[in-house]
C-alpha cells in the first residue's frame, strides 16, 4: 500500500525535505504531497546583500513549482487547520487532506506591529520589499547614526544582522561616508552572539572597525519624536537611520489549531522531531520552539535526518536514529572574508 506523506509549507524546510524524501523512495511505496501559499520562493540570505547593491533581487525569486523534483505533488493553497487527532487537514479552498506521515514546515512570520512606531521609523531586510525599502533609504544616507540589531529573540538566521553590518561598513567605506557615520549594534543577550566563542571573535572585529555595541538591549518602543530607541533594560539610542530585525511569531494557523500558545512556536522531541505523542507527525525549520537557530542550514540538517528516518520505515527498517541538533553554516565576516559555524544541542 502506499503512504501518503503531507508536507506542510512550501518554503525552505518544505521544499528541501520533500525533495530528500523523493530521492530516497520510490514512488510506488509513497505519494508526496506539499500545500503551500508562497507568491514566489524567495531566497532570504539575498536579503542581506540586496541593500547595498550587491545582488539583483530578480536572481533571488523563483516559481516554488521548479524547486520541486519530479513525482511530487505541488497544491498552491492556504492551510487553515491542522488537526492531529484525526489525521486531516483543512484549506482555505474547502478541501481535506489526509496523511500518514504530517511534516509542519509553515516557519515563522515577521510581526513589526508587535513594537510601536516600527513600521514609520525602522527599516530592515527581513523580507524582499524591506530590503529594496532599504536600498533606497541607503542611497540617500549621508552620514549620521545607524543602529543596527535584532529587536527580540527568537529570529531567523542569528549570524544575519552581524553580517549585514559587515557588508554595510564595505559599502559606508566604498561609498567614502564611514568617517562621517557612527555604527552601533544592539543585541538582545548580555554578548553579541547567542554563541560565546563566536561572540568573542565578533567583538574583536567590531572593535577593530570602531563599531560600538550594546548588549543586554531589547527593544520596547522608538520614540519617534525624539529619534531614539527605548530597551526593556531601560538604556535609551538616539539614531538618523534605524535598522531593526522586526519580533517574529509562529504561524497563527499553528496557534488556531492548538499545536502552540499565542506566540506559536511547536514544541518537538528534540531528537525525534515529533510532535506531542504523534510519531508520524513531525516539525522542522523555523516553525519549532528547538534551542538550535532558525536557519535554513537547520532545516536541511533536520530533513537530512528526518528524510532517511521515514525513508527506512517505509522500507520495513525501524530506525533508532536520533538528531543531536547538529548544524554548519558559513557566515560573512567582511573584508571578502568567512567563518563557518559548526554547533549541536551540546
Ligand atoms: C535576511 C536573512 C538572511 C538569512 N540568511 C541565512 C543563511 O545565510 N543561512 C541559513 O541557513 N539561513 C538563513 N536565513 C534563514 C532562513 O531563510 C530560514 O531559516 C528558512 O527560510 C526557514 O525555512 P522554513 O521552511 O522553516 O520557513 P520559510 O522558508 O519561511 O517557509 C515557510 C513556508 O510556509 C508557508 N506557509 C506558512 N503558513 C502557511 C499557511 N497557513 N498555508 C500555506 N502555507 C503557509 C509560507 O508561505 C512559506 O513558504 C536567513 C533569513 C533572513 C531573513
Amino acid at each position: 500500500m502506499s503512504n501518503r506523506i503531507l508536507v506542510l509549507g512550501d518554503g525552505a524546510a518544505g521544499t528541501i525535505i520533500s525533495n530528500k524524501l523523493r530521492f530516497l523512495i520510490p514512488t510506488e511505496d509513497a505519494d508526496i504531497t506539499v500545500i503551500g501559499n508562497s507568491k514566489f520562493h524567495y531566497f532570504k540570505p539575498d536579503g542581506i546583500h540586496i541593500p547595498l547593491g550587491m545582488k539583483r533581487y530578480q536572481d533571488s525569486v523563483k516559481k516554488p513549482e521548479f524547486l520541486f523534483n519530479y513525482g511530487i505533488n505541488y497544491v498552491k493553497d492556504t492551510i487553515s487547520n491542522i488537526d492531529v487527532q484525526n489525521k486531516k487537514v483543512s484549506t482555505k479552498s474547502g478541501k481535506e487532506h489526509t496523511y500518514d506521515y504530517l511534516i509542519i514546515a509553515t516557519g515563522d512570520r515577521l510581526v513589526p506591529e508587535d513594537i510601536p512606531n516600527f513600521a514609520s521609523e525602522a527599516h530592515h531586510f527581513y523580507s524582499l520589499e524591506g530590503s529594496l525599502e532599504l536600498k533606497k533609504k541607503l542611497a540617500g544616507f549621508n552620514g549620521g547614526k545607524i543602529v543596527i540589531g535584532p529587536s527580540s529573540i527568537p529570529y531567523q538566521c542569528p549570524p544575519a544582522p552581524y553580517e549585514f553590518t559587515f557588508q554595510l561598513y564595505r559599502y559606508l567605506n566604498k561609498r567614502g561616508i564611514l568617517k562621517d557615520t557612527e555604527i552601533h549594534y544592539i543585541f538582545p543577550p548580555n554578548r553579541v552572539f547567542t554563541i560565546e566563542n563566536v561572540a568573542v571573535y565578533i567583538e574583536k572585529l567590531f572593535d577593530e572597525k570602531n563599531i560600538q555595541y550594546h548588549t543586554m538591549f531589547n527593544v520596547e518602543s522608538i520614540d519617534s519624536g525624539a529619534r531614539k530607541i527605548n530597551s526593556l533594560e531601560g538604556e535609551e539610542l538616539p539614531y538618523d537611520l534605524l535598522v531593526l530585525v522586526p519580533p517574529h511569531k509562529g504561524q497563527e494557523v499553528i496557534t488556531k489549531s492548538g499545536l502552540a500558545d499565542e506566540v506559536g512556536y511547536i514544541d518537538v522531541d528534540k531528537h525525534k522531531l515529533t510532535y506531542g505523542n504523534y510519531d508520524n507527525v513531525f516539525v522542522i525549520g523555523d516553525a519549532t520552539n528547538l534551542p538550535i537557530s532558525k536557519a535554513g542550514a537547520t532545516a536541511h540538517f533536520e530533513s537530512e535526518y528526518l528524510a532517511s528516518k521515514i525513508a527506512s520505515e517505509i522500507s520495513g527498517f525501524i530506525s533508532d536514529d536520533e538528531y543531536d541538533g547538529a548544524v554548519a553554516c558559513t557566515t560573512v565576516t567582511g573584508d571578502e572574508k568567512a567563518m563557518t559555524l559548526y554547533f549541536s544541542y551540546n
